[in-house]
């Protein structure tokens, strides 16, 4: 038995996004841009996925542009607004937003010793940027982030807001994040829908130029063939959570709690990152003092426990976590990072199985060192 506890990396497909799929995987596999029966239905496919997702994020149809995920809608947001103009984000972003705004000679704002972006330091920048890119909820820490803050202390400027939903989305209500930004990254597999699909929010008025040119599709903003099959997986998944997401953020968040004092009691020298307030319901990411998350993890994999540093590349490679030196902490301590993520998936036995092997565990890398 594997105790999978990295619902922040991947989560598994919910059975009905699963079901919602099967038909564009096999008898349905038209092209939603064609004109006959076969293509129709996978147009159909598309717009009642679209209808359904912008009721669920509470935004209008028409600015819903699928995408292939995460990544690419953070780099379409940030590189198709205001050309020329400069850009600022935090600098906790996922890389999917930190690599275009660094290539395009942009500005990295500071945050707090508790994970959060320093309002401060937003209000009082020389310059005025013609986007500003926070995410909703940071993936190392789960801390959440004060999306409304930012908007107003841009209130009276001209600025183009993006916020990176990915991981805020299983959780939050849309309204904390979604009322305040202009543009808002959405990736199916971080709430139990399929890989390789996501959307991008983009608010009427918004002016965005497309990374990808051709069939025109997505209202000129996306071309290229939809993967129709992911598209109606991810509207299943977030209907799914939607629906059951106040039951599902109580039950979680017991969990989680149980793990984090579980771990703070039975494990010397563990720190948990960011205030408990402050996180997500599934997210608990701790500090363990003198040990190489590298090596932890390797023991805990051995031991059939799934957790993350955070912060792996697709090489695999583990670098000192940049969210955690950003809060402050030294290069060793931003080394000794490693995070549990619960979901939907997530049960008591995972949480005792941490709380059985990992006290041992820790206790036997220190003494190896
Ligand atoms: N943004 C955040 C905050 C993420 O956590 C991730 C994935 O880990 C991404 C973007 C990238 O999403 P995708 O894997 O769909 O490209």
């Amino acid at each position: 038995m594997t105790a999978y506890l990295d619902h922040a990396a991947t989560t598994p497909l919910r059975p009905r996004a699963l079901d919602a799929m099967m038909p564009f995987l096999t008898d349905d596999f038209g092209n939603p841009s064609g004109a006959h029966s076969t293509a129709r239905r996978a147009r159909k496919a598309v717009d009642e996925a679209r209808d359904s997702i912008a009721d669920c994020l509470g935004v209008r149809p028409g600015e819903i542009i699928f995408t292939s995920g995460g990544t690419e809608s953070d780099n379409l947001a940030i590189k198709g607004v205001a050309p020329g103009r400069q850009m600022l984000s935090s600098a906790i972003e996922h890389p999917a937003v930190l690599e275009p705004v660094r290539r395009r000679s942009g500005h990295f704002c500071s945050v707090n010793k508790d994970g959060q972006v320093d309002i401060g330091s937003l209000e009082s920048i020389g310059f005025e940027p013609g986007l500003v890119s926070v995410m909703a909820a940071n993936n190392e820490t789960g801390v959440i982030q004060p999306i409304e803050q930012v908007r107003n202390a841009f209130a009276r400027r001209r600025v183009t807001l993006h916020s990176d939903a990915v991981q805020a989305v299983p959780w939050l209500d849309p309204a904390d994040y979604v009322a305040h930004a202009e543009l808002i990254s959405v990736s199916a597999h971080k709430f139990g829908g399929p890989k390789g699909t996501g959307a991008l929010v983009v608010k009427s008025g918004t002016a965005l130029e497309p990374l990808l040119h051709g069939g025109g599709q997505e209202r000129e903003l996306r071309s290229g063939t939809q993967n129709v099959a992911g598209i109606a997986g991810m509207a299943a998944a977030l209907r799914e959570v939607r629906d059951g997401v106040d039951q599902e953020r109580t039950r979680v968040l017991t969990l989680r709690d149980s793990l984090i004092t579980g771990i703070l009691h039975d494990v010397p020298g563990a720190s948990l990152t960011g205030r408990p307030e402050l996180l997500l319901p599934g997210h608990a990411h701790f500090r363990f003092e003198g040990i190489e998350s590298e090596a932890l993890l390797v023991l805990l994999d051995e031991a059939g426990i799934a957790a993350s540093a955070a912060s792996s590349c697709a090489s695999g490679a583990l670098q000192p976590s940049h969210v955690l030196t950003a809060m402050g902490y030294s290069v060793e301590e931003s080394r000794s990072g490693v995070r549990f993520s619960l979901g939907w998936t997530s049960t008591s036995q995972d949480v005792d199985m941490v709380l059985k092997v990992l006290p041992d565990t820790v206790k036997r890398l220190r003494a190896a060192a």
